[in-house]
């Protein structure tokens, strides 16, 4: 018998800890996880080297997600800028469409999975935290990676970023009206991945 179709959405803005909840709870329940924003970053990345956006989600491989620097600042912006055009935005569909049925259950983080990608996921979250406690979280990331930065550049990169993901007019980041939104401004990152996890075991019972 083929496993049970179990799609996670998680949305929410830049450095709030999709990807250590989603690692967390992907790890839990035995779910693929795909980091969407890792999509956008490596199509950013080939911008930086010379591409244009759409020819660079059109060409898009599985070795680009492993390229050197995706998860840097310059990167970051980069992939924001991309991911604001309607045409890299469907050149990514289908392999996030194919990824969120894989047999037993696939749990998607980025911006549009609730509202866009996903729309009868069967559980969406929206991760969330003050902007100054994202811009704290991505300063300590990024200092443990070496870059030299401070919390002022960060904080004015995020809430950059975090401005036109959301008033872009194709796929902006929003919560789905269905969303179960996790603030983890006060929380560690146990309670934070319990959250999320009690909000999938009630529905997966
Ligand atoms: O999640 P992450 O910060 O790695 O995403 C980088 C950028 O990719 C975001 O700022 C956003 O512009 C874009 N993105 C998106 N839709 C997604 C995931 C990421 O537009 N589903």
């Amino acid at each position: 018998m083929t496993a049970p179709r179990f799609t996670v959405a998680c949305d929410g803005p830049a450095a709030a800890g999709k990807g250590t909840i989603c690692r967390a709870v992907a790890a839990h329940f035995g779910f693929a996880h795909l980091d969407t924003g890792l999509l956008y970053r490596a199509v950013g990345a080939k911008t930086l080297s010379g591409m244009t956006p759409i020819e660079a989600a059109e060409t898009l491989t599985a070795q680009d997600l492993t390229a050197d620097g995706l998860r840097s600042a310059a990167v970051a912006e980069a992939a924001s800028r991309a991911a604001s055009l309607p045409q890299v935005r469907a050149a990514l569909l289908a392999f996030q469409h194919e990824f969120a049925a894989q047999p037993g259950g696939a749990i998607l983080d980025g911006r549009d999975i609730g509202t866009v990608i996903c729309p009868g996921a069967d559980v969406k979250l929206f991760i969330t935290a003050s902007a100054k406690v994202r811009a704290e979280r991505r300063l300590q990331e990024l200092l443990a990676e070496g870059a030299d930065t401070d919390f002022a550049t960060v904080l004015a990169d995020v809430t950059a970023r975090d401005k036109r993901d959301s008033e872009r007019a194709v796929a902006p980041m929003r919560a789905a009206a269905d969303a179960v939104l996790i603030d983890t401004s006060c929380l560690g990152i146990d309670q934070a991945v319990q959250a999320a996890i009690d909000a999938i075991a009630g529905k997966l019972a």
